[in-house]
């Protein structure tokens, strides 16, 4: 029914690069599924493996096969897998995870402390075929394209992220305007927060911002005073839920000072290393902060795709979309800082 081999893009050699590669497709055990692969969006995590930096290379074992964000089609079947079905389209979460946890056992899989990353830990979805647990499958409604199937990763984590908290009439601060933040801000005001403003120290993602929410306040906070800013909005309290999705210690603590006494903060942003924060601020602020990770299994998925089969439009994000032969400049493309998210096309 397939060949015996694909073509795979692979961090082959542990220095800077991808290559294409030939690699056996994969063989699938009785729980698990193959996966036709149709298209795949680079995350930042790919950009990470691509430079090799110290985290990729104290994480990722090589030769591995990179990618996590994909759409496709289903090929094939494990025995004891029921519920799906040859030729269904789909996506999936890439996070794999054991069920012998607390956390597991409790249902909520996306605290298993075990979790292995496709891409990261195990072979990825830049390739022809993957083959991922049926458990790890979500079938892909009609309406939903591939195009944005390959990006219901990362999406997963804005949707994650924008729903820790209730947004329903809130004033909502999102600093990190890359495409989650974006998209975080669209989930912010398709979920009824009453003002969204994003901010970000980089004027063309600002710009895809602005293009993809158009109803968003963007702050460039190199040139605009968030205190400027909310007063303009009549925010004389403050904001009060904040997603900080940047890394950026700046921006969590202009998060902090910008917050209504008893806000809340969920982070998904990953600052470099250690911190120095303000603590006292934040008690007595009486400040919550949630740290987010991946997406809830299966809570996120099924929330986003109701959300996009109600309105939620986050199709402009997608900037760039390449033939797979293309790989090295959708990368460059991402690297640039400028893109929004870039599609590798796999057909
Ligand atoms: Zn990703």
């Amino acid at each position: 029914m397939t060949a015996n081999t694909m073509k795979a893009l692979a961090k082959s050699k542990p220095e800077p690069g991808l290559w294409m590669i030939e690699a056996p497709v994969p063989e699938i055990g009785p729980d698990e599924v193959l996966i036709r692969i149709n298209k795949t969006g680079i995350c930042g995590t790919d950009i990470h493996i691509w430079n090799w930096d110290e985290w990729a290379a104290g994480t990722v074992p090589v030769p591995m096969i990179t990618g996590h964000e994909f759409a496709g089609e289903i090929v094939e079947i494990g025995r004891n897998v029921t519920g799906l079905t040859l030729g269904q389209r789909c996506s999936g979460e890439g996070h794999l995870i054991g069920t012998d946890s607390r956390q597991s056992r409790a249902g909520k899989f996306h605290l298993d402390p075990g979790t292995r990353g496709i891409g990261v830990n195990e072979q990825g979805a830049f390739a022809q075929y993957l083959k991922l647990p049926a458990f790890n499958v979500v079938p892909l409604p009609d309406d939903i394209p591939d195009d944005i199937g390959a990006i219901l990763d990362p999406l997963g984590n804005a949707v994650h992220t924008a729903l820790s908290f209730d947004l329903l009439g809130e004033d909502v601060l999102i600093t990190g305007a890359g495409p989650i933040g974006i998209m975080a801000a669209a989930v912010a005001r398709h979920a009824g927060a009453r003002n969204v403003v994003l901010t970000d120290i980089n004027a063309d993602r600002l710009t895809l911002a602005a293009d993809v929410v158009p109803s968003v306040r963007t702050v460039n906070v190199t040139k605009e005073d968030l205190h400027d800013v909310a007063h303009e909005l009549g925010l004389t309290e403050g904001f009060d839920v904040g997603l900080e999705m940047s890394g950026s210690q700046a921006a969590l603590d202009q998060v902090v000072e910008a917050l209504v006494m008893g806000g809340k903060i969920a982070l998904l942003g990953i600052p470099p290393g250690e911190s120095p924060v303000n603590w006292g601020r934040i008690v007595f602020k009486a400040i919550t902060i949630k740290g987010v990770y991946g997406r809830e299994m299966f809570e996120t998925w099924y929330k986003m795709i109701a959300m996009l089969q109600n309105g939620l439009d986050v199709s402009r994000v997608i900037t760039h979309r390449f033939d797979v032969s293309e790989f090295a400049e959708g990368f460059a493309e991402m690297k640039s800082g400028r893109s929004g998210k870039v599609v590798l096309d796999w057909r």
